[in-house]
């Protein structure tokens, strides 16, 4: 019995001595991984955590549980979760269960200003609308403090629907670029040249030293990209285009112009030229890479070839092209040739009229379609890259933007899946194009920055800029004597 007791005593303690072991074996493992962790972990600004990535690389990745880290204005890592969670200590953590990641929508064509404008005139023809309206309209009210309150709701309306870059021509851009700065979007905008007195700048020579002025200004910012925007071939006379090319060539700037958006200006130019509008653009040395055309709706298989071998990229906005009528451009076409092809908006005003990125992607899938009676002629996918890595090398902006890839800026939204139209989901690209919506996107990260989370705008002061909104559009109805 007494040595029964004794073997029962000292077997219990060789267990509770194995146990000891064990326990300490765990602890050690335990601090030396975590260690190991530590030595490993990096310290970012930011990680956006177990939202489903759709990164729009080349490779279309999808990362179902996956996460995004950020320093700086970068993006440092992105993959699983678990991984990038284990990788990276962020001094901020936004949380993206229920949501997709997607690279922020590049609004390609738009003229922000005329948000003010919206509504002003519509149901009639482009000629009239411009003519009629909007130059006399413009004369009457632009002013610098129009711009800035313009493009501050603008930026309002972009941000909410996941826009974080765009591209604008309109005047006073200086004024355009500081407030697209405040509100901590990235843009590239573009000052008009135009053959008439504008309501900037009233002569060429003013023009040019306004433009010049405002790219030397901006030369290295990392949002803003100022570049010179010849109106169109049937506004401006080939030395206002061809200045406004040199100014471009000289500081590096991307050149944005409207291009072959109307049969009228297609049939003028076979006219006066003896050709199309691309290829007169080829004839006087302005198709080239830095080019950004709007529209190229009357654009035939020559003129393609020839905006692709130029590398000129190309911005289809099928919202105004459907609103004035003014035809369908050849996007299948067009990208079968390897020309780049963004999305725009246009407008706000007269051509659309508002500057939600995600109806264009709708709508850019749903016009080809119809308009070649066959479903399959642009897909999903497709428009989704139009919206994003298309849209970016459109604007010549690949490098930097359009996707969510390690050493691009950290330019990324977050869409809710947990709403009536988000569910159930079968396939990513066919839900964002045909059943998310623009007011789905819940927060906004803009080169590292958060500009909208949860729903809530914090680089605009939105209630303020809505009040100004209603009184200019009191004041631009009583200049035209509308009351
Ligand atoms: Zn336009």
């Amino acid at each position: 019995m007494q040595n029964t007791l004794s073997a029962k005593i000292a077997k219990e303690s060789q267990r509770s001595q194995r146990k000891a072991w064990s326990v300490l074996w765990w602890v050690t493992v335990l601090l030396l991984s975590s260690a190991g962790i530590a030595q490993q972990a990096q310290d970012v600004d930011l990680v956006v955590s177990g939202g489903i990535v759709v990164t729009m690389d080349g490779e279309r990745t999808i990362v179902q549980d996956g996460s995004v880290a950020v320093r700086g204005d970068s993006i440092v890592a992105v993959g699983p979760r678990a991984e990038i969670d284990a990788r990276c200590k962020g001094a901020k953590t936004i949380d993206a269960h229920g949501a997709l990641i997607l690279p922020g929508f590049v609004n390609g064509h738009t003229h922000v200003p005329m948000t003010l404008f919206r509504g002003l005139h519509d149901d009639v023809t482009l000629h009239d609308w411009l003519y009629k309206y909007i130059f006399p309209a413009e004369a009457k009210n632009v002013n610098e403090d129009f711009v800035r309150w313009g493009t501050r709701l603008a930026a309002a309306e972009q941000i909410r629907a996941g826009v974080t870059t765009f591209a604008d021509m309109y005047y006073f851009e200086d004024a355009v670029a500081e407030e697209t700065k405040a509100a901590g979007m990235r843009g590239v905008l573009g000052e008009t040249f135009i053959d008439f007195p504008a309501p900037d700048n009233k002569t060429n020579a003013a023009m040019l030293a306004y433009t010049e002025k405002f790219l030397k200004r901006w030369q290295g910012d990392p949002l803003i990209q100022a570049a010179p925007a010849p109106h169109s071939i049937y506004t401006c006379s080939k030395k206002t285009i061809q200045d406004a090319a040199a100014l471009a060539n000289k500081y590096h700037a991307p050149l944005l112009m409207h291009v072959a958006e109307m049969k009228k200006e297609w049939e003028d130019s076979e006219k006066a030229n003896g050709m199309s509008p691309v290829q007169y653009l080829e004839k006087i040395g302005v198709l080239a890479p830095n080019l950004v055309a709007a529209h190229c709706i009357f654009v035939d298989e020559p003129d393609r070839k020839l905006l692709a071998e130029r590398g000129v990229g190309c911005v289809h906005n099928p919202s105004s092209n459907m609103m004035i009528a003014s035809g369908v451009a050849p996007v299948p076409e067009m990208r079968a040739a390897g020309v780049a092809v963004g999305l725009g908006t246009d407008g706000p005003a007269g051509s659309n009229n508002d500057l939600d990125l995600m109806e264009e992607i709708d709508l850019a899938a749903k016009l080809a379609k119809i308009s070649k009676m066959n479903p399959l002629a642009l897909g999903a996918k497709d428009v989704v890259a139009m919206a994003t890595i298309d849209g970016a090398r459109a604007l010549h902006m690949e490098k930097e933007i359009g996707s969510l890839e390690v050493g691009k800026k950290a330019d990324l939204i977050l869409i809710s899946l947990d709403e009536p139209n988000a569910v159930p989901m079968y396939d990513v690209y066919a839900q964002i194009a045909y059943s998310l919506k623009g007011s789905d996107v819940e927060t906004v990260v803009i080169g590292g920055r958060v500009v909208m989370r949860d729903h809530k705008l914090l680089t605009v002061d939105e209630p303020a800029v809505l009040e100004k909104a209603r009184e200019y559009g009191k004041s631009v109805k009583a200049s035209l004597g509308m009351e």
